[in-house]
């Protein structure tokens, strides 16, 4: 499986000059004007959802950019999850406002559905949908979607509907992250098993 080939990625490949011209994957589109608000973050880790080194105060990689939502409602409940104060080390938990998305994703370029989980104790992912771009040899990777609205095997084209933004995980821990700051966890893997970095990727092929 495409996630498990990627499982080891600790850096980004650089990107080629020619990024292909992209649709956006989400309704939101302020990423080059208010770009603070694209990617989603916590009260207490404006980099949260950012790619790289950003996780657990440096400690840990994420390959994804989480894109907030520009549509969410009230889930009516509170989560306690535990921040790291990341300049003593020291944890303390605290009572977050639970939030849940209403966005749809969409596909960022023509590909076919080469990897699809509706079942969301299967994955970290929880329910997700990987893309398979020949012509560029990547993949994109959208995670934790509400729900799948292509089926494997499918050829889709650009701006085409994948599902529902969601916060799905196998991991509850996962799950009470996505309550406080609500994302598609987007990823843009090599036809090695790579990654490059989702961000500038976006940055370099989206419409300005
Ligand atoms: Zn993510």
């Amino acid at each position: 499986m495409l996630t498990m080939r990627n499982r080891g990625v600790t850096g980004f490949e650089v990107l080629a000059d020619d990024v292909p011209a992209l649709c956006w994957p989400t309704g939101r589109r302020d990423l080059f004007s208010n770009s603070g608000e694209y990617v989603a973050r916590t009260r207490v880790n404006p980099e949260y959802g950012r790619p790289g080194w950003t996780r657990d105060c440096g400690k840990r990689f994420h390959r994804g950019v989480d894109i907030a939502p520009i549509r969410v409602r009230s889930a009516g409940r509170t989560v306690t999850v535990l921040f790291s104060d990341c300049q003593t080390g020291h944890e303390f938990p605290s009572v977050e406002e639970a939030w849940v998305p209403e966005d749809e994703v969409f596909a960022v370029l023509p590909g076919r559905v080469v990897e699809w989980n509706g079942v969301e104790s299967k994955s970290d992912f929880g329910l997700y949908v990987v893309l398979e771009h020949a012509s560029q040899n990547m993949f994109t990777l959208y995670g934790h979607l509400a729900s799948v609205g292509v089926e494997e095997g499918a050829d889709v084209s650009a701006g085409m509907r994948l599902g529902g933004m969601g916060q799905t995980s196998r991991s509850a821990d996962a799950r009470n992250w996505m309550a406080i700051a609500p994302h598609l966890h987007f990823e843009v893997v090599t036809g090695s098993g790579n990654a490059y970095d989702p961000l500038e990727f976006l940055q370099r092929g989206l419409p300005r």
